[in-house]
């Protein structure tokens, strides 16, 4: 499609006090189209935030490409401006994404008036309220978001960027902060946009439940590399690589059978291990089994997964190994 947001071998690289570098995004591939919902999970401090905003160009690359229907992301303000139109940002509410002294009306209209959009402003906030389910619209105008419950305000969040009627929405933790009832209510939103009005999105979340039951592909994010990648449901039943099987692993009903706790923390983006990234914290290796190619997961970087084909990858060299076999 012409309509897809891509980006290649994308890296996030920013100094610390000390002259030590954080490479905060080291290297990711990834495509999402409108009619897909791509998760996006791992820890936090896994760098998947920083993609996030460097994908809405709130956040400059410092290396890599990033691109909308093939038009590289400008640093232009028009360019950006006309990207932003097309790839919207959904936070969560309780972050602060409205404004307590803004009208419901108010806070849609924004995107409009951003971006110098005169025409039918009413029709438009309407129309946005109501694919948001907020029916019927014009009763949630006047009202202030402390009016609300929390799941309309989620809803509100999500009109405003509807309003500018994106082919990609950027979600980040899009439920995380709502009652198990209303996080149903918003996800089962988020599949029929994608459903009925083909919007593609990217959902980031460190909940594999709620990629599971959102998303069409997933990609698991460690120390800002994607380590592994596929269909949804052929990465969680069948976790391939060790960083995957953990996280997995605790999840009920899991096809992992033990629960696996990984060694020691999440590393500093700024010492990331050579070879391997997660050698250190790595089960294969703890236990043993790793043994066969232990000198490459100690000497040689299993290296960045390409744009999701479709097909189930992991960079790990025991996966590697064991597929050759
Ligand atoms: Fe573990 Fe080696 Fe695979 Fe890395 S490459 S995840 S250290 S088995």
């Amino acid at each position: 499609s012409d309509k897809v947001l891509t980006a290649r071998d994308l890296r996030v690289e920013f100094g610390l006090p000390g002259g030590r570098t954080a490479r905060a995004v080291d290297g990711v591939d990834l495509d999402v189209a409108p009619g897909e919902i791509v998760a996006l999970a791992g820890e936090s401090g896994c760098g998947k935030t920083t993609l996030a905003r460097t994908l809405l160009g709130l956040e400059p690359a410092t290396g890599g490409r990033i691109a909308f229907g093939g038009t590289p992301l400008g640093r232009s303000g028009k360019a950006l401006k006309a990207y932003r139109r097309q790839v919207q940002l959904v936070l969560q509410d309780p972050s602060g994404a409205l404004n307590p002294r803004h009208t419901v009306y108010e806070a849609v209209a924004e995107g409009l008036r951003i971006h110098g959009i005169t025409d039918d402003e009413p029709g438009r906030v309407a129309d946005a309220l109501a694919r948001a389910g907020l029916r019927p619209p014009e009763r949630f105008f006047l009202a202030y978001p402390h009016e609300l419950s929390g799941g309309q305000r989620q809803r509100v969040v999500i009109a405003g960027a509807l309003v500018l009627e994106p082919s990609i929405l950027i979600a980040d933790e899009p439920v995380a902060s709502l009652d198990a009832s209303v996080r149903g209510e918003i996800l089962s939103l988020l599949l029929r946009l994608k459903e009925d009005a083909g919007l593609g999105a990217l959902v980031i979340t460190h909940d594999l439940g709620l990629a599971w039951s959102i998303a069409d592909r997933i990609a698991i994010m460690y120390l800002g590399r994607i380590v592994e990648q596929g269909p949804v449901e052929q990465v969680l039943t069948a976790p391939r690589h060790p960083y995957t099987r953990a996280l997995v692993s605790v999840l009920p009903d899991s096809p992992v059978p033990e629960p696996i706790v990984l060694a020691g923390e999440l590393p500093d983006a700024s010492r990331i291990p050579g070879g391997c990234r997660f050698r250190p914290r790595c089960q294969e290796v703890a236990s043993g089994s790793a043994l066969p190619v232990l000198g490459r997961c100690e000497g040689e970087d299993p290296g960045v997964l390409g744009p999701d084909g479709g097909s189930h990858e992991a960079a790990c060299h025991l996966v590697h190994a064991r597929m050759a076999a």
